[in-house]
């Protein structure tokens, strides 16, 4: 049986950008937007293609694309400060 929890992802200078429900282990590659719980960057309405910023010091912090046929934020691990479990 699946098991997820939520984590919180922070943009390297402390902004805080989302929490994700997360299911399974390892690192957080990407962040199906289905599955995003608290968006503080409006990245849920985002088209594919788009290369959202951080609002506070505008590092980008991935772009929307197609995963397994579902659109997801592929994290730029660069510009992403912590994820709390
Ligand atoms: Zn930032």
């Amino acid at each position: 049986m699946a098991t997820s929890k939520t984590v919180k992802v922070e943009c390297q200078c402390g902004c805080a950008l989302l929490e994700y429900s997360k299911s399974g282990k390892g690192r957080l590659i990407k962040c199906y937007l289905a599955n995003i719980r608290s968006d503080q960057v409006g990245l849920i309405d985002l088209p594919i293609g788009a290369r959202p910023l951080c609002p506070d010091c505008g590092k980008r912090l991935g772009d929307i694309r197609m995963v397994h046929g579902k659109p997801a934020l592929k994290l730029n691990q660069g510009a992403i400060k912590k994820i709390r479990l």
